[in-house]
């Protein structure tokens, strides 16, 4: 994931996770105790995502990769 510039991704252990997320990535919901990542855009923290741990990678670039292009 070293190409996701302006992109923070923080592991969460299950332990940490608490509550239920929605993942962006397949949209489906991250349950309590699961290990997931955490993805917060550097430019925007509010905009912070839940994902399952590796298959979003390619709907984060989207994502994420998106929002930076239209604002260059
Ligand atoms: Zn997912």
């Amino acid at each position: 994931m070293g190409d996701l510039l302006g992109v923070t991704v923080t592991p969460v252990q299950p332990y940490a996770a608490t509550k239920e997320y929605l993942c962006p990535g397949c949209e489906l919901t991250v349950p309590p105790g699961t290990f997931h990542l955490v993805v917060v855009p550097d430019e925007a923290p509010d905009l912070r995502r839940h994902w399952h741990h590796g298959g979003g990678q390619k709907g984060m670039r989207r994502q994420f990769g998106a929002a930076q292009a239209s604002r260059r």
